[in-house]
């Protein structure tokens, strides 16, 4: 992966943008999305998605914190994180399945996922920007079923940092 590309995806997770990854991004991650869908943070469902970014936390944590001082820097991120990402991208992704299952459901999901649209908004309120979350959520639903599942969603992310564009 080049470094722009790096530079990109480290900029994803650090949602703050101070500098460096830490638990703080991935509770502003839950808060962003828990508004974007007008979701208490006490209800079930906000609940889960808190408990789905403290386990993702922890799992990027584990792979890529290298001297424990509970942040990843962009050096950690690159050596650990991205390493971790080429060997082995679906294990890699398993960190995000809880956040992600949460996340759909609190976009409104059903057995078979969200709506192209419900999808698109989590993106955005993510972060991203409008034409890149249109055309990753085209990406996501794969088989133009117009739904994005949680394994859809699982697989995406993986794809997002393994995939050349
Ligand atoms: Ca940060
Ligand atoms: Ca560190």
């Amino acid at each position: 992966m080049d470094e722009r590309r790096i530079a990109d995806r480290f900029a994803g997770f650090d949602q703050d943008g101070n500098g460096y990854i830490d638990r703080e991004d991935f509770y502003v991650a839950a808060k962003a999305l828990l508004a974007e869908f007008s979701t208490t943070a006490r209800c079930d469902k906000g609940q889960a998605l808190f408990a789905g970014a403290e386990a993702f936390w922890q799992g990027m944590a584990g792979i890529a914190d290298v001297d424990g001082d509970q942040r990843v820097t962009r050096g950690e991120f690159v050596t650990g994180a991205v390493k971790r990402l080429r060997d082995s991208p679906e294990r890699f992704a398993e960190i995000a399945r809880p956040f992600l299952r949460a996340g759909l459901a609190v976009a409104g999901a059903d057995e078979t996922g969200v709506g192209s649209e419900a999808a698109r908004r989590v993106l955005k309120a993510l972060g991203a920007a409008d034409d890149a979350a249109q055309e990753a959520v085209a990406a996501l639903d794969a088989d133009g079923d117009g739904r994005i599942s949680e394994d859809d969603a699982v697989q995406g992310f993986a794809r997002y940092f393994t995939v050349p564009e």
